[in-house]
């Protein structure tokens, strides 16, 4: 029998994304396909896209047209993900490079397309189920920390988001389904879990789970192994006294909240569809402070929105230095085809948008330094990532893989939980020694 063909696949977008790759290629696994060790050498070549904003769109397409150049000739192009979701059709059109165009949909029949394209005859006993999110991932873990996804979808409408229209409504998983793929993680040697959804605060709404994410956390928390549980992406409205209560008290969870709070100006969140402005804002992170002294506070903000004025830029400069976040990113407005926001007037030049985020940058870095000067001395729990140049890479509580800054070791292995003391800092970046 010949050998089953081999597979690439690169991902592109934020942690979901990560999370559904590491899914379909586990059941690439079971289908006996094999992985590829390099692009080019693979018989398949697969593209898992991000369509959030126009800029990923275009590193989706450019990631695609870059692989069709140098995969070996006769290797077959599949496009995966968001972008081959929303624009099924378009895409199939638009890029004749691809072979197929897979949207999260139809992953079901992702190994049937393959088996055609490849044209292997594989003897099979098992099928794959059709829906990843509730599939129990097999832990390989390459980094001491995972993304688990709880939900997928979203029931809001903020103005400016496409994700609803092409990743439908929120559909959350059970938690012992959730409990599994944590414990199986944990049991692999992953101690940080970080629990991803689009919309995290507000799971459990649409399935029997009535204390929500609440009483996710404490079914979840006792996972044998797990050292520290992380959430991101919370909706502000979302997020309950209970909520800001149990990640205060709970000895595994982070108490790091990541605000989705996106601008602070009033008119501007209305027009948005989203609730509050930055005296609300001010009294949430208020609220949290006073609960978890200790918290460390991120966020992000949409630069430019349609009709956004030099004095809504101010509004977002003011908060900024009164909230004091310790990180924050901002994102230059993209109009998304098929949103309410696209079709608002009041367009920002891209060249003013620059400015203005540039601008709002170099505050908050003012500030991130500020926070990160303060923790010199102090001592924390940290897991080390990685080992760069031979300097060991790690992470407190305070930090977030991947988004935020990180903390340099004078010793340290990957995977291996540390207690360090804090000795400088530069920037978003701090030194610490091991205390043994
Ligand atoms: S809550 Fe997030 S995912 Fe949901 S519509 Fe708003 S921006 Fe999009």
């Amino acid at each position: 029998m010949p050998s089953s063909p081999t597979v690439w696949l690169t991902t592109l977008g934020c942690a979901k994304n990560q999370v559904d790759s590491e899914k379909l290629e586990a059941r690439l696994d079971d289908a006996g396909y094999r992985r590829a060790t390099t692009m080019e050498s693979a018989d398949v070549v697969m593209v898992n896209t991000c369509a959030f904003i126009e800029a990923a769109r275009r590193e989706s397409v450019d990631t695609v047209l870059d692989h069709a150049d140098r995969k070996q000739q006769g290797a077959r192009l599949v496009v995966l993900g968001c972008m081959a979701q929303r624009y099924q059709s378009e895409l199939a059109g638009l890029l004749p490079e691809a072979d197929a165009v897979v949207g999260m949909e139809r992953y079901g029949e992702l190994i049937g397309d393959l088996d055609r394209l490849t044209g292997w005859e594989p003897v099979r006993l098992a099928t794959s189920p059709m829906d990843i999110l509730y599939e129990v991932r097999r832990p390989t873990p390459a980094t001491p920390y995972a993304y688990v996804k709880v939900a997928e979808g979203c029931d809001k409408g903020c103005t400016f988001c496409a994700i609803p229209q092409f990743r439908g409504p929120q559909r959350s998983r059970a938690p012992v389904n959730i409990r599994e793929e944590i414990a199986g993680l944990c049991a692999a040697g992953v101690g940080e879990i970080v629990l991803v959804a689009q919309d995290l605060a507000a799971f459990g709404r649409d399935i029997d789970a009535p204390g929500g994410i609440v009483d996710l956390l404490r079914f979840v928390g006792d996972v044998e192994g797990l050292r520290r549980l992380r959430l991101l992406y919370l909706y502000p409205r979302e997020i309950s006294d209970a909520l800001i209560a149990e990640m205060a008290a709970s000895p595994v969870i982070a108490p790091y909240f990541d605000l989705s709070l996106q601008h602070a100006s009033g008119s501007l969140l209305r027009a948005m569809r989203r609730p509050g402005d930055g005296e609300r804002h001010l009294d949430l992170i208020a609220r949290i402070r006073r609960a978890a002294p200790q918290a460390a506070l991120r966020s992000s903000f949409i630069v430019g929105f349609p009709g956004e004025t030099e004095s809504d830029v101010d509004t977002l400069e003011r908060f900024l230095e009164a909230a004091e976040l310790d990180w924050a990113g901002f994102f230059a407005y993209s109009p998304e085809e098929g949103t309410p926001a696209a079709l608002l007037p009041g367009r920002i030049d891209g060249v003013e948008i620059a400015e203005r985020t540039r601008r709002l940058q170099e505050v908050q870095e003012r500030i991130t330094a500020r926070r990160n000067a303060e923790t010199v001395g102090s001592e924390f729990e940290v897991v080390v990532d990685q080992v760069e140049d031979g300097t060991p890479v790690a992470r407190s509580y305070r930090e977030a893989p991947e988004i935020d800054g990180v903390m340099l070791l004078d010793e340290g292995k990957p995977g291996e939980w540390l207690r360090v003391r804090v000795t400088a800092s530069y920037g978003s970046e701090s030194t610490a020694e091991v205390l043994r």
